[in-house]
């Protein structure tokens, strides 16, 4: 295959992976999808591989027709889609995910990724490590922990502030009373992982403890592995050895009856002797409807700290955290922007400004309102939504400072008229409203006087640059 080929496939794959995680969501792509690699194009037959027979069973029957579906509308010369299980394809295509993942530095979540099930069948009873009481990390037991995941990384707002706080005093104290479990749960990309990751990283730096990390889905797969070798008493024991055991993604437990109820008697030997569990999931112990009773129950006895959703607030100090530590100005208007775009999920917003960053070295030039656009238009598609005109006129005549009986009034003032024009203008842009019908909007006006207005305002825009900026960022505000 030509190089260009392939890298048309790997963009096409690339594109299909990130509408899949639009589809599917966080949790489940990098539970799936993120472990399929790239194989090649054989007549009109892609491959795609998986590291093990229970993951491609998996996503064959979830995932399968999708996939096929999607790269089909890629490109017409595929026209089926084959999954193969390979262990060592792994790595090969892990940029492709990291893209998606749109982090800087994803070594560690590919890690995650990898460990959670190479490790699983690799789960031999001789093969696991020496078995030593001082140990930092827990290897044998734990991924490894994102070092950029520290408490000072951690940007603190109203919305973190708890968490942040109940998460500090457990890396000081462990397993004090009233703090055991503590259990973290918010929405996807609000900092669950980094906080228990900040936790894990202190407690190391202190040493002579340790620390097991793992996401509930690992735990599953390391328990069933060690049933299918014979070693479930090496995995209890080495389960309740730990100083302090993390568990990440409980939901993922919903539904996995035997797994839950290991992982319910690891949890009371643990508290029993004094250690602490630290659970993250995304609600709390109450709505976790699937878990046992007396697990939810037990889980809810110590510390429950949520993450609230972001506000802008919060977005912009995270933003400008970010920009500073990368080192590239970003202007604020950016950051505005993004913080406006882009409002469930720091991961993404994250993920946004490293694309911003990483283009502009690479083509050169700063970053701008404009290039932002440019560079993210396909990211910030989905997050467009309907716009009414009356978000529109209120928007516009909050910006402005004036009142929203202006937008209808016969006043005919610049300070008032101009704003009116706008509104019209952004009307006739962002909504798909018709001329006749936005003038009736604004005070029963003629649509000629709405055509008018949108001209004026387009006229405007090329002439100043101050007002179109005004006009743009209202049309991003309103987009978001
Ligand atoms: P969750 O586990 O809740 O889904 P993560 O902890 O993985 O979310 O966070 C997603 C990304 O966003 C990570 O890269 C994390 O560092 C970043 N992040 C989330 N909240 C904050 C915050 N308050 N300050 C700095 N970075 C944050
Ligand atoms: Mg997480």
């Amino acid at each position: 295959m030509a190089s260009s080929d392939i890298a048309a496939l790997k963009a096409a794959w690339l594109r299909i992976c990130e509408r899949l995680k639009d589809e599917v969501g966080d949790v489940e792509y990098r539970m799936w999808i993120q472990r399929i690699t790239l194989g090649a194009l054989d007549e009109d037959e892609i491959t795609l591989y998986l590291p093990e027979r229970f993951l491609r069973d998996w996503v064959r029957a979830q995932y399968g027709q999708r996939l096929q579906s999607l790269w089909r509308e890629e490109s017409s010369s595929v026209q089926h889609v084959e999954l193969k299980i390979d262990k060592k394809i792994q790595r090969i295509n892990e940029q492709t995910h990291r893209a998606v993942e749109r982090q800087v530095e994803v070594a560690s979540t590919a890690t995650i990724g990898e460990m959670a099930h190479d490790d699983a069948v690799a789960l031999e009873h001789d093969e696991l490590p020496a078995f030593a009481s001082n140990i930092e990390m827990r290897n044998d037991l734990s991924v490894p922990l994102d070092r950029r995941f520290t408490f000072d990384n951690f940007v603190v707002g109203k919305p973190n502030e708890f968490a942040y706080a109940c998460a500090g005093r457990v890396a000081d104290h462990p397993a004090s009373p009233g703090f055991n479990p503590l259990f973290l749960y918010g929405g996807v990309g609000l900092g669950k992982t980094h906080l228990m990751h900040a936790i894990g990283l202190k407690l190391m730096s202190r040493g002579n403890i340790s620390v097991a990390y793992m996401s509930a889905e690992k735990f599953m797969y390391r328990f069933i592995a060690s049933m299918q070798s014979k070693s479930q008493m090496e995995f209890k024991e080495q389960l309740r050895s730990v100083d302090v055991l993390m568990i990440d993604d409980l939901q993922f437990l919903i539904g996995k009856n035997s797994t839950q109820e290991e992982f319910f008697h690891t949890f009371n030997a643990l508290v029993d002797a004094g250690r602490q569990i630290i659970v993250s999931a995304d609600k709390s112990p109450s709505d976790l409807s699937g878990l046992e009773d007396r697990l939810r129950t037990r889980l809810g006895c110590g510390m429950v700290a949520d993450i609230h959703a972001t506000t802008f607030e919060l977005r912009i100090s995270i933003l400008e955290a970010k920009a500073k530590a990368s080192g590239t100005p970003v202007p604020p208007k950016v950051l505005e922007y993004l913080a406006h775009k882009i409002t469930t999920n720091v991961r993404e917003l994250e993920g946004a400004l490293n694309r911003l960053i990483a283009h502009a070295d690479l083509v050169g030039r700063p970053v701008t309102l404009e290039s932002t656009q440019d560079v993210l238009k396909d990211m910030l598609k989905a997050h467009e939504r309907r716009v009414t005109i009356d978000e529109i006129q209120r928007k516009v005549v909050e910006h402005f400072n004036i009142r929203l009986t202006d937008m209808s009034s016969a006043r005919r003032a610049r300070a008032v008229a101009r704003p009116r024009q706008i509104a019209m203008y952004l009307a006739k842009q962002l909504t798909s409203r018709s001329l006749p019908e936005i003038g009736r909007k604004f005070g029963n006006r003629d649509h000629t006087t709405v055509m008018h207005a949108v001209n004026r305002v387009a006229e405007l825009m090329e002439q100043d640059p101050g007002l179109a900026e005004s006009v743009e960022l209202l049309k991003h505000m309103l987009e978001s």
